[in-house]
């Protein structure tokens, strides 16, 4: 495990910061409307991309900088750390933009790669339906070929963005005949289309984060299928292999663990030995965690696949988030029913909707059951589940 960044890695890192530091303070009054926020968000990725550090992995041909893994981390770790904003095209940028550069056409490439990396068009991810998540390949919304369409009627759910998104990546079946996973369909869709129906689903947070989408004979061009008509499933694969490292991620969780720290000060529980025991826990998994993601990054770095580390992580990392969360409400005891806007609450209200919000971690990307299983078949040899 190589555990230094190189000279070039650090200069990278310290224009990074200095940029933070100039234009962070841009985002200070931030608009509080949903759409002037919206294209306040829109406007920053752009800004980043002005300046090169959006696409860093992306090859230069796609308007990408063709940077080394190590530096799509440090800007993780930066932004996090700077507290700046996630980038509004996230799906669009680490999902669908790697699976398009592998597998997509040119005039595809040419059409919708610069606009993903501009925030142009804002991306969401049609896989999952009511009866396909973990088992993806028992996806039923259906697609028929008429002239030089695909013709499609079903439904999607937890689509993330899809109450703003421009554009959905959607997975089809364009037939039944033969294992499941054949017969399934890659299409990019405008989500202005006739008969797409948006119905935001509010979460336990109160925000409407993600959306059911209900097709009804929406006409996508043939032009808009990525790959081979049934054979969208390697498309899919590719697209969720697109891993991230798990090292940003563990920069955010190590604040949340500083700011954990400091609640229990400020409650006058630091002395009790439960809750130090409990603290000092906390801190061993956090390194574990970064030492695993450095792991996946030396490996990565000498041209690896992901391996079951990133499996590991990706459990380790939201059941970690959980620890964290349920921690802090219970060194809040009581108030921790008091959340943003409320008199009297700790941390301007932040803990309460951290605490709801982390359950999510656990469910979306693969649930922490499924990574279990991956680990068990892969990494330990165990027998298949099922
Ligand atoms: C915040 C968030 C954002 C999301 N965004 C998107 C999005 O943008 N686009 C999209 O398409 N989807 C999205 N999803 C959906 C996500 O991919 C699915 O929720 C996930 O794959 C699980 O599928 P499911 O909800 O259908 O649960 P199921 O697969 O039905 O699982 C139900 C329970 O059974 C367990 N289980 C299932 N199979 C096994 C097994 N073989 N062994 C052991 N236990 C098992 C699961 O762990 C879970 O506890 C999002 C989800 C969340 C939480």
């Amino acid at each position: 495990m190589d555990l230094t960044y190189s000279a070039e890695d650090e200069q990278f890192r310290s224009d990074l910061r200095a940029w933070l530091r100039a234009h962070l303070a841009e985002l200070r009054d931030l608009p509080k409307s949903p759409t002037a926020a919206l294209q306040a968000s829109r406007d920053w990725q752009r800004k980043l991309y002005d300046a090169g550090y959006v696409g860093l992995a992306w090859p230069r041909e796609c308007g990408g900088r063709a940077a080394p893994p190590t530096q799509q981390v440090i800007f993780g770790e930066e932004c996090a750390r700077s507290g700046a904003p996630p980038l509004i095209n996230a799906i669009g940028l680490n999902i669908l933009g790697p699976a398009l550069i592998t597998h997509g056409s040119v005039e595809q490439k040419q059409r919708f790669l610069p606009r993903i990396l501009r925030a142009e068009d804002l991306w969401c991810q049609g896989f999952s339906e009511p009866g396909a998540g973990s088992d993806l390949a028992a996806l039923r919304t259906r697609a028929e070929v008429e002239g030089d369409c695909l013709v499609v009627t079903g439904q999607k759910v937890w689509t993330s963005l899809g109450p703003v998104a421009d554009w959905c990546f959607l997975l089809v079946r364009t037939s039944s005949d033969g294992p499941p996973q054949h017969g399934i369909t890659y299409v990019l869709m405008d989500m202005r289309s006739p008969g797409v129906q948006v119905v935001p689903i509010r979460q336990i947070t109160g925000k409407t984060h993600f959306s059911e989408l209900f097709l009804e004979s929406v006409r996508i061009p043939l032009d808009n299928v990525v790959g081979e008509i049934g054979g969208g499933w390697s498309v899919a694969k590719s697209t969720l292999s697109a891993e991230r490292s798990g090292l940003a991620g563990v920069v955010e969780l190590e604040r949340s663990l500083a700011r954990l720290s400091k609640l229990a000060q400020r409650a006058g529980r630091i002395g009790d030995p439960v809750v130090r025991q409990r603290l000092a826990q906390l801190h061993i998994e956090k390194d574990v965690l970064k030492y695993t993601g450095y792991r996946v990054l030396t490996a990565q770095m000498r041209g690896a696949p992901p391996g079951p580390e990133s499996s590991f992580g990706k459990l380790a990392a939201s059941e970690f988030r959980k620890q964290i969360m349920e921690t802090a409400m219970e060194l809040l005891g009581p108030h921790a029913v008091l959340g943003r806007g409320d008199p009297g609450a700790a941390d301007r209200g932040r803990w309460p909707g951290l605490y709801l919000d982390a359950r999510a971690y656990s469910i979306g990307g693969g649930t922490s059951e499924v990574m279990r299983n991956i680990i068990a078949e892969r990494t330990l040899g165990l027998p298949k589940s099922y």
